[in-house]
């Protein structure tokens, strides 16, 4: 056995376990800036189970850093509630919010090197963001243990600067596990890797949450990366539009009634389109109204279809959005 083996070996079970629910109510995100302001999230309603593994999927811009920095408690939303375990975010005094940072989640940034202090070891980094945990009292796993658990004990006495893009994320990730925290955040872990960093990465993400328990929700725009993930949650314009069980594409009922559009499905029944649900034997029929070969949208109702039923209908519903 090599000295990395016989480490790994003495390190595969971790002592402490925490994991925490995450849920939020409502959450809208708006970032306000000189001349305009930006809706990067439009109502969120997300539940994720304590001991969980999900990955945050969309299209650039659509709101999923936004919406891992609430949950990291970086900053507070507009609007709507953040549930972490037994806490509710915004009812968290400066103080408390300190303490849930450094000790329940950790939040792993977007580029891996903001992640550091740059002239330590991956060591040092390891011991340092675990300092503050322990500080407050918090229980901690011992720093083998967590750089054994991430995969990084091989080259935890090197310095950033001599470490390979997979291994600063690597390092990254032991830094985040090393408070043992009950939720991990992670921002892209995998983007800018190639593919066999990629699954290293992977690997150590679904490890972190098989051996110490924790929550793990982690954007990604990588369909392989999608792919390897049994519970994935799509975020289109700032709000949930649709989530994937074991390969399976669902569409997500709203608060409010809601359900959104699959997007290759947009395009053929355009905003405004009518469409009738009818309870079936095994579900639901959703069929549009038809006139002539034409969809009959709202535009055309007025004149040619005034007899319909359309109660409740609204324009500018999520459907359309
Ligand atoms: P994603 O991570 O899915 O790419 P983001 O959460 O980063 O999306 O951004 C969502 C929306 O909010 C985008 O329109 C983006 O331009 C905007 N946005 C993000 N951060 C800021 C900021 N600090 N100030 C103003 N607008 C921002
Ligand atoms: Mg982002």
């Amino acid at each position: 056995m090599t000295r990395a083996e016989v480490t790994r070996a003495q390190v595969t079970r971790p002592q402490v376990t925490r994991a925490h629910a995450i849920t939020t109510v409502g959450l809208v995100h708006i970032y306000r800036s000189e001349g305009h302001d930006v809706a990067a999230l439009s109502g969120v309603d997300l539940r994720v189970r304590a001991g969980e593994v999900v990955g945050l999927l969309g299209p650039s811009g659509s709101g999923k850093s936004t919406l891992l920095a609430l949950l990291g408690g970086l900053f507070r939303p507009s609007a709507g509630k953040i549930f972490v375990g037994d806490r509710e975010l915004s009812a968290l005094t400066a103080a408390e919010l300190d303490d849930f940072q450094a000790r329940d989640t950790s939040l792993m940034l977007q580029g891996a090197r903001r992640n550091f202090v740059p002239y330590l070891t991956v060591r040092e980094n390891v011991e340092f963001a675990q300092a503050q945990a322990r500080r407050l009292g918090a229980q901690v796993d011992p720093v083998e243990r967590t750089l054994g658990l991430v995969g990084a004990s091989d080259f935890a006495d090197s310095r950033l600067g001599r470490l390979s893009q997979g291994q600063v994320q690597m390092a990254a990730l032991a830094v985040a596990m090393a408070p043992s925290p009950g939720v991990l955040l992670a921002d892209e872990p995998t983007s800018a890797l190639d593919r066999r960093a990629r699954e290293v990465i992977i690997e150590a993400l679904l490890r972190i949450n098989a051996e110490q328990g924790t929550t793990v929700v982690v954007v990604t725009h990588d369909p392989e990366v999608a792919a390897r993930l049994p519970r994935t949650v799509t975020i289109r314009d700032g709000r949930i539009g649709g989530e994937g069980r074991s390969g399976q594409e669902y569409a997500v009922v709203t608060a409010d009634g809601f359900v959104p559009l699959p997007v290759h499905l947009r395009e053929e029944l355009p905003p405004g389109t009518l469409l009738r649900i009818e309870r079936v034997e095994n579900g639901y029929l959703l069929a549009p109204e038809v006139l002539g070969h034409e969809v009959l949208g709202h535009e055309v109702l007025g004149h040619e279809a005034s007899g319909h039923e359309v109660s409740g209908h609204e324009p500018d519903g999520a459907t359309g959005a």
